[in-house]
């Protein structure tokens, strides 16, 4: 895949950090820039829209990032499950039923899920996954949020798994502020370059991948980020994640011996809780 090298917001030298506006970072590892003030860290990579396109086209969801993602559907969702079961919380059972806005919606389906509690709407880049999602009935806005006009606003906006990929996620900050109501929350997760277990592996952390991942925080930066946009932090810990063993391990050892005795077992696509202490989940709330 051809992408275009630094040339905007990336210019390697002398750039200003999203984050905490210094001018003062340094190269890191693996072709990633440090802040040297609050320890932001980002790829030395501008993504044009059509790099963008290119990305995020059927073969990241089947091949690239995930290997079948229509195919995790059900242990993508029982984690999803874990979300709006704490998010539902928030509203009480006898108020209007809240609208929630998810940035980077994928195939819909945590809205699959949340739409028992609340009204959804999703943004998504990807065509497939927009066409994918619309087909299920949800409401889906195409595009960069940055760049979309949206007029309603929402009590709740989430994001999955997908500050990371954005090379601007300051801009999406700013936008899912401007997008709540009063006393409207946001809940993010995001992967964790700070975490012991991202500085234990340095630069073999599996999460360094640029060009997809470009923006790496740590539970301080991404709380710095809200505050400096007017949110309020309510909670920023380590999360649990659940994947299959086919999505854990099929790409390596298919062929083995190992994978023919578990598939045999039929255990292949049972929900396998993990933790790194490497994932983030934010809670904040427009102060
Ligand atoms: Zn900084």
């Amino acid at each position: 895949m051809r992408i275009s090298k630094a040339t905007n917001r990336n210019t390697i030298a002398n750039q200003l950090c999203i984050v905490c506006g210094k001018l003062d970072s340094k190269k890191f590892y693996n072709g990633l820039t440090k802040c040297n003030n609050c320890g932001f860290v980002w790829a030395d990579i501008n993504l044009s829209s059509e790099d963008l396109m290119k990305i995020y086209g059927r073969d990241y969801f089947f091949g690239d990032e995930y290997i079948d993602y229509l195919a995790e559907e059900t242990i993508l969702k029982f984690g999803f499950r874990k979300f709006l079961n704490q998010l539902r919380k928030l509203f009480p059972a006898n108020t209007d039923v809240p609208k929630l806005l998810e940035i980077g919606s994928a195939y819909g389906y945590f809205l699959d899920i949340a739409k028992e509690d609340f009204y959804v709407t999703g943004i998504e880049i990807s065509s497939d996954a927009v066409e994918y999602s619309r087909n299920k009935g949800h409401e889906i806005f195409q595009g960069d949020l940055s760049k979309l006009n949206l007029q309603d606003k929402y009590d709740i906006v989430v994001s999955f798994a997908t500050l990371e990929h954005i090379v601007s996620p300051d801009k999406i900050i700013r936008q899912a502020f401007h997008l709540l109501k009063p006393n409207g929350y946001c809940y993010i997760t995001t992967i964790d370059i700070g975490s012991f277990f991202a500085r234990f592996r340095g630069n073999k952390w599996r999460m360094i991948h640029p060009p997809t991942h470009v923006s790496y925080f740590s539970s301080a930066t991404l709380k710095l980020l809200m505050e400096h946009n007017g949110f309020e932090v309510i909670e920023c810990k380590p999360i649990w994640q659940y994947r299959s063993l086919n999505a854990l391990f099929l790409p390596k050892l298919e062929n083995s011996l190992f994978y023919k005795f578990v598939n045999f077992l039929g255990v292949t696509k049972i929900p396998i809780p993990f933790y790194f202490g490497d994932i983030i989940g934010l809670l904040a709330k427009k102060a």
